[in-house]
């Protein structure tokens, strides 16, 4: 007979899902109730004012898509992009390519501004590829690339998008609860999120948010969107203000539960606080990463606190180390993507795992490993 599955206790300080909080845990496991139940309505609604804050926005369209971060990167390209139009990427690591992706899948094309893995985007060649393609509609980029652990200035380059009539896509999925985001005090047009980076909570929903601006384009498109199950236009009916709450889709009941859980942690510990414990525990960790000789791989102004890329050293085996800190230490760091392959350590203080006891343990485990 197969058994029960029981995973081990790890300790996730890698990209991502990272430790989920031990309430978010308890929260999933509550009893299921109808997704259209009038106090699961009303946890909805207190979700998304939530959302609104960890998102600091007033967006009415402020929803989880019910379906990983990847979800949300779709739901923004597939509603915003319509066959034909052309669109600016951005792209400093991973996840601009998957942008890239999105875009031509929707038949439109894609316009790359390409920046060195590692290093934030640079909003003179953003700017160089606005004059040279009048007729983009979007611009997209990734605020926080967990590939790299490159943070990019947002407000900056929102700016520079709106300044050429362009609507802005982010990827905020590593950077929402564990780094400076302010929706709309820097104009982001289209966001989404994953929970299961510096929100403490499980994997499986995407955060999203659009803006009027957004929403008259979406209301606008002279295509249908592609996708039935991430087209804003029904899905509004299930969240929009005054919904009726249609039937969309069987919303995942427990997993919303965590995520209000998750929220609920957040307001307590306060936004700026959540953002002001991951700098404290990366500057903790970058001084006995560095003590231990390790050097990051992002230059010190552009570089993540939830999000810690070194280099490994000459001649160390990186499948065996990280193989030994999780054998011996149930510790979880993560490798290099794409060509930062074998040659970088990911080293995660996301939500939950951003905690003193883990950057020692991490510290420890390291010095030990490395001899
Ligand atoms: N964008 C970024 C920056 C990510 O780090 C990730 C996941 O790590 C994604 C998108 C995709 O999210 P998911 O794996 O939840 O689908």
């Amino acid at each position: 007979m197969t058994q029960s599955f029981y995973p081990p206790q790890r300790t996730l300080m890698g990209p991502g899902p990272s430790d989920v909080n031990p309430r978010v845990s308890q929260a999933m496991s509550r009893p299921t109730i109808g997704h259209l139940d009038p106090m699961f309505v009303a946890m909805m609604d207190e979700m998304k004012a939530m959302l609104q804050y960890a998102l600091q926005t007033r967006n009415e369209l402020t929803i989880p898509v019910s379906a990983p971060g990847s979800a949300g990167m779709e739901t923004c390209f597939v509603n915003l992009v319509e066959p034909g139009d052309t669109v600016i990427v951005c792209q400093n690591g991973v996840f601009g390519g998957r942008m890239k992706e999105n875009v031509e899948r929707c038949g439109a094309t894609a316009v790359m501004v390409m920046d060195d893995w590692g290093r934030a985007v640079d909003a003179n060649k953003l700017e160089d590829a606005l004059k040279a393609h009048p007729q983009a509609k979007v611009v997209a980029f990734v605020h926080a690339e967990t590939s790299t652990g490159a943070s990019s200035d947002v407000k900056t380059l929102v700016e520079l998008a709106h300044r050429y009539d362009c609507l802005t896509i982010v990827d905020a999925v590593t950077s929402l609860g564990g780094t400076e985001l302010r929706v709309d005090e820097w104009g982001v047009d289209a966001i989404y999120s994953g929970t299961q980076k510096c929100l403490s909570c499980v994997p499986g929903l995407s955060p999203v948010s659009f803006s009027e601006a957004a929403i008259a384009a979406i209301k606008g498109r002279t295509h249908p969107v592609q996708s039935w199950f991430l087209d804003l236009n029904l899905v509004m009916g299930y969240w929009g203000a005054g919904a009726k709450r249609a039937y969309h889709h069987t919303a995942p009941v427990n997993t919303l539960y965590a995520l209000h859980e998750s929220l609920v942690i957040l307001e307590e510990e306060g936004l700026e606080n959540s953002w002001a414990r991951h700098r404290t525990h990366h500057n903790a960790l970058k001084a006995g990463l560095e003590a231990l000789g390790l050097a990051f791989v992002v230059p010190e102004a552009e570089r993540l606190p939830q999000l810690n890329a070194v280099t490994i050293p000459e001649g160390v085996d990186d499948a065996a180390v990280r193989t030994a800190l999780l054998g011996d230490y149930n510790l979880e760091i993560g490798a290099g993507l794409g060509p930062m392959a074998g040659k970088v350590w990911r080293i995660g203080l996301m939500g939950y795992a951003a905690r003193k006891d883990n950057v020692l343990n991490c510290l420890a485990a390291l010095d030990e490993v490395l001899g």
